[in-house]
This record gives C-alpha cells, sequence and structure tokens, in this order.
C-alpha cells in the first residue's frame, strides 16, 4: 500500500495549507531559490519556490486577470509595458491579450524559473513566449529600471515573491524612486503586497514608501484561492489620481476594444470597479491623505 504524499507551504510557522502530491515533476536548487513543480490531486501543476506557493493551474486566472488587466484597462492606452517577476509567463500571456501594447519586456531574475514553466507549465504562458512584440530577460528587476530611460514605460506590473531573499530589492525605496523616473506622466505600477490577514506589515510599508514618489496610492484585492488567508492585496500607485475611479462603463468599452471582454473566468468590469473597495481591516493601513 503506497502512503499519500502531502507538500505543506511553509509560508507561515503556525499555519499552513497542503496538497496531494500525485506525482513530481522538477525539483532543482538555482542560484537564488529552491524551485518545486509538482502534479497534485486537486489543483492541477503547481509550482512552489523556497516552500511558498507561487501558482497553481486551478486558480492562477483570478491572480494574473486582476493583476494585469486592472492597471491596463485603468490606464486606457498603454502600449509600453513593464513585468518584473512573473518567471511563469501567466502575465505576459495576459498583457499580449491587449490590443493597444506594442511592448512588453519581462525581467525574470532566474532562468531556470522561465525554463521548468515552459517545460512543466505550458498551460500557463501558452504562446507568449513566442509572440513578436514580447522582450524576455533574464535579469534583476532593480538593474533594469536604473538603466531604463525616463518616461519609458506606462504601466508597470510587478509580480515577485514576498520581500525576503531575491524580491526584496523590489520593495525598496530605490527600486520605486526610479519606477516613477521610468513611468510616463499618465503611468502606473501595481504589485503583489500579501495577504493583508496574514502579512500585514507587507502593504503598509510597500504603501507608506511608495507615497514617497507617487501622488495617489491605494490598493485593490482579489480572491486567491491558494494564497492562504482572504483576500490577496495588490497595491497600486499612481500619476494620475483619477485612474483608479474610472467608471464601470469606461472600463467594459475599453475591454471590449482591447479584445478582453468575455474572456476572463474572474475580471469583469463591475469587479474591477468594487475591487478598489477596500474592507476596514485592510484600509487601515493605507497611507493618510
Ligand atoms: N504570483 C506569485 C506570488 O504572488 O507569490 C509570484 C509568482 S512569480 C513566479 C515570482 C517571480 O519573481 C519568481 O520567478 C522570482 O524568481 C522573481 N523575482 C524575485 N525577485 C526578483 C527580482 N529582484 N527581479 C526579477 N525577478 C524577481
Amino acid at each position: 500500500m503506497t502512503t499519500a504524499c502531502w507538500i505543506n507551504e511553509t509560508l507561515y510557522p503556525d499555519w499552513g495549507q497542503r496538497f496531494l502530491l500525485t506525482r513530481e515533476l522538477a525539483r532543482t536548487k538555482s542560484e537564488f531559490q529552491e524551485i518545486v513543480i509538482f502534479e497534485s490531486a486537486s489543483h492541477g501543476r503547481v509550482m512552489v519556490l523556497d516552500g511558498v506557493i507561487q501558482i497553481t493551474e486551478a486558480d492562477e486566472f483570478v491572480y494574473q486577470e486582476m493583476l494585469t488587466h486592472v492597471p491596463l484597462l485603468a490606464h486606457g492606452s498603454a502600449e509600453n509595458v513593464l513585468i518584473i517577476g512573473a518567471g511563469d509567463g501567466g502575465v505576459l500571456r495576459r498583457v499580449l491579450q491587449h490590443a493597444k501594447v506594442k511592448r512588453a519586456v519581462m525581467v525574470e531574475i532566474d532562468g531556470e524559473v522561465i525554463r521548468l514553466a515552459k517545460e512543466f507549465l505550458p498551460a500557463i504562458a501558452l504562446d507568449a513566449w513566442a509572440d513578436r512584440r514580447a522582450e524576455v530577460i533574464v535579469g534583476d528587476g532593480i538593474d533594469f529600471v536604473r538603466r531604463a530611460p525616463d518616461g519609458s514605460f506606462d504601466v508597470i506590473i510587478v509580480d515577485s515573491t514576498d520581500p525576503i531573499g531575491v524580491g526584496e530589492t523590489l520593495f525598496t525605496d530605490a527600486f520605486y524612486r526610479h519606477c516613477a523616473r521610468v513611468l510616463t506622466h499618465r503611468g502606473l505600477i501595481v504589485n503583489q503586497c500579501g495577504v493583508p490577514f496574514m502579512q500585514a506589515d507587507e502593504l503598509r510599508e510597500t504603501s507608506a514608501r511608495r507615497r514617497e514618489f507617487f501622488p495617489h496610492v491605494t490598493a485593490y484585492v482579489a480572491a486567491v484561492p491558494t494564497y492562504v488567508g482572504g483576500f490577496m492585496t495588490l497595491g497600486w500607485a499612481a500619476k494620475d489620481p483619477t485612474l483608479a475611479a474610472s467608471h464601470v462603463e469606461t472600463i467594459r468599452h475599453r475591454a471590449s476594444e482591447a479584445g478582453i471582454l468575455g474572456t476572463t473566468q474572474y475580471w469583469t468590469p463591475e469587479i474591477h470597479v468594487g475591487a478598489f473597495n477596500l474592507p476596514p481591516y485592510i484600509a487601515r493601513h493605507m497611507p493618510a491623505g
């Protein structure tokens, strides 16, 4: 009789989720982190970095749609998009769904994540890697923004690991200062800010930091089943304070023009606009004013 093999997430010392493993597909220690990809009985294929669940085939649509469609449709005419992290390719795929996008630059620090995602998680990025508008760079996101020209991007999407280890530099003043310089006058940046019920510091500190460089800082929420602990927050920092308050019919019209309407499983114009209404236990971590 074979014994069941469980994979336990080690994000929180005193609480967590587990997956029944049906097949281990890859396990390696890269220059930056331990990468494991396995087949689960419940959520399809799953990628884990240093013991933390990054993505599952079953629920990746929630996070990827909200991290991509919300900033691009709020902006309304984004042509040049910078993606930092996101080595699984899911954000790249969603960005390239937008007809107005002319250039999508993705900067991922760990080439092994991209290689293993292509081999074992092809359903996440599909054919985005081959799109002529995509530029995929293996490198540190902070080095890229340091070198990028002023005003060269409309939207920056940071899909990184938490502010521990390699991801830490992406939550620093230096990073946000350069991001503000690299963005156009209507530019905005979004990033994963953790699950505030368990990781309130990440949201509070990140938002306070960005308030130094952007006139408008807030967050919006999404319910991602395998980012356990309730709402996931996506941090928002914009040069134009009106972008987060777009009208639902404006968003619907833009989504139709972009070719997004009817292609999503979580994002809708109503979910988009509603996601900025933060419950008090989250809103209190936003910077005043
Ligand atoms: N959605 C997941 C989450 O919210 O936890 C993140 C998924 S994505 C796979 C995270 C990626 O960020 C990893 O592949 C990691 O290598 C990359 N990353 C971490 N620090 C980075 C840095 N400084 N520059 C570029 N990519 C980085």
